[in-house]
């Protein structure tokens, strides 16, 4: 596995009130179908998708994706997915478990629950 993984601070960003249990998967880039088909049928764990370069992976070119408040990678408390292949982050994803760390405890007052 070539997993990068990156504290990033975005999961931290003020939030304003969500009237809405569920605000829709934001995407900074269009996702490859496969990505975007397990993205769509799981929009109650994943926030944003981003894919470009400057992720520091061997090839420069990496998809990104920024997990809900109460979701984090399996095997760790990481709360971004980095991977340069889709193959790869469809395996990140499908490793994504609950999380009640306190970040998330302290953003789900304003994500909405994670179920
Ligand atoms: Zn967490």
């Amino acid at each position: 596995m070539t997993a990068i993984s990156r504290a990033t601070s975005r999961t931290t960003r003020a939030q304003a009130p969500n009237p809405s249990p569920l605000t829709p998967v934001r995407y900074v880039n269009r996702a490859p179908a496969t990505l975007d088909r397990w993205i769509e049928a799981h929009a109650n764990v994943v926030k944003e998708f981003n894919c470009g370069d400057g992720y520091g992976t061997e090839s420069g070119f990496a998809y990104d994706i920024l997990l809900r408040a109460g979701w984090r990678r399996g095997d760790d408390f990481v709360h971004t997915l980095i991977e340069p292949t889709v193959a790869a982050m469809l395996a990140q994803l499908r490793s994504v478990t609950q999380c009640d760390c306190d970040e998330c405890k302290a953003l789900l007052p304003s994500e909405g629950p994670a179920q």
